[in-house]
């Protein structure tokens, strides 16, 4: 055992003593230090208010370090909790400043550290919060297991939740992945059954936990527990998404509008899931590319979809590539500022007579389909000085007379 893990397990097996006096008062036993420099400047337990308010743990503790300090902020601490912390905890904590956040058990239903995960991968987040889960993960799990077993026989009895904090480990193997699509810009653009699914979900995969949360909060009753996964931690996240289905967890994924993996991330967690033989369900729903092809007036019969072009290297490149011999329609996304750049490339590879079409705003009030030779749609642009939102542009396979 490494000295910083006997370090670890030290300070837990205090925060577990501060656990074991909270069940001793009839408290849910969760226990909380602080430290700095091996030296603990505060401790915490759960503990039962007036009118049968629970303070937590972490609250506790960070109200009793910075009594002791006089300090307002927490800068260079390790919290040490017996459980994951909840979402207000982790509120407190980053506003205490702590650095690093040592957990015992995992808690799915509650628990938050995936949030903290989050901040800490955010460009955008200047505090950066560490976090280490699993030490004396046993024994932390086991005595809130004993407890809840214990308050549900009645031998304990006062301001304790009846049903216990772990879900259990169903022995159904693997469980599903639902893959959720949610609207493109009409918020009514969501099916009964996304809706159920969503409030079913214990985890819900998310691009953007904070877009998605303000998305669902206008449909009310989705409590899942919301999990960043975006295209720059989906390769690492995909293990996590397993653990929390092999916990028994109901795990769905959504991205920030229409559908997962559609020129959006969701595609390596699929194929992790299909690879560990997790069932992948996926609900159908709003999709860009697909309203803004049958909109178009183009032929639907056959088409190649490409997603958005290359910004810059190679961009020349890839447009003959996918407009070589015209055999498709082709559906490809671009931002409003490069489509008029766009159109002047398309037709300088197949000429200013062949046919397209300009989507955009699809869903929105502003609604808008932009048709007719690439010569004539170029000129619409140029006379109105641009254009707004994301656009989908659909391009005309050759037809040969
Ligand atoms: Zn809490």
């Amino acid at each position: 055992m490494s000295d910083v893990q006997r370090r670890h397990e030290h300070f837990m097996q205090m925060a577990l003593d501060q656990a074991r006096a909270a069940w001793q008062m009839g408290e849910v036993p969760i226990g909380c230090v602080i430290v700095r420099d091996g030296e603990v400047l505060g401790v915490g337990h759960n503990k039962v208010e007036r009118y049968g308010v629970t303070r937590h743990a972490e609250i506790v503790a960070i109200e009793a370090a910075i009594a002791h300090t006089g300090e307002k902020v927490l800068p260079g601490t390790t919290l040490y909790v017996t459980v994951e912390p909840c979402t207000m905890c982790i509120g407190a904590i980053l506003l205490a400043r702590i650095d690093v956040v040592v957990y015992g058990a995992a808690e799915p239903k509650t628990g938050a550290c995936g949030s903290v995960y989050d901040m800490h991968d955010h460009p955008k987040q200047q505090h950066r919060v560490v976090v280490r889960s699993g030490v004396l993960a046993q024994e932390c799990a086991s005595l809130m297991q004993a407890f809840f077993a214990e308050a549900r026989t009645g031998e304990v009895g006062h301001n304790v939740a009846a049903t216990p904090p772990f879900t259990e480990r169903r022995n159904t193997t693997t469980g599903t992945l639902h893959v959720v699509p949610t609207p493109i810009g009409n918020i009514e653009d969501i099916t009964a059954r996304a809706l159920k699914v969503l409030r079913a979900a214990d985890v819900l995969l998310c691009e953007d936990t904070r877009h998605t949360g303000q998305l669902l909060q206008r449909y009310g009753g989705i409590h899942a527990r919301l999990v960043s996964n975006h295209e720059h931690n989906e390769a690492e996240r995909a293990q996590t998404v397993l653990r929390f289905l092999a916990d028994g967890n109901n795990v769905a994924m959504v991205s920030d509008a229409g559908m997962p993996a559609i020129s959006d991330p969701g595609y390596r967690t699929i194929v992790a899931c299909i690879q560990a033989g997790v069932n992948v369900e996926v609900l159908p729903g709003p999709s860009a590319f697909v309203t803004a092809l049958v909109g178009s007036g183009l032929s639907a019969e056959r088409v190649l979809f490409v997603g958005f072009p290359p910004q810059k290297k190679g961009r020349g490149h890839w447009l003959h590539d996918v407009l070589d011999g015209g055999r498709a329609t082709v559906v490809m996304y671009e931002s409003p500022y490069r489509v008029e750049a766009l159109l002047a490339d398309v037709a300088a590879i197949v000429g200013p007579q062949r046919r397209v079409c300009i989507a955009r705003e699809l869903s929105k009030v502003h609604e808008e389909y932009l048709r007719g030779t690439v010569a004539d749609v170029a000129q619409a642009i140029a006379a109105r000085g641009g254009l707004k939102g994301e656009c989908v542009v659909i391009i005309d396979a050759a037809h040969v007379e």
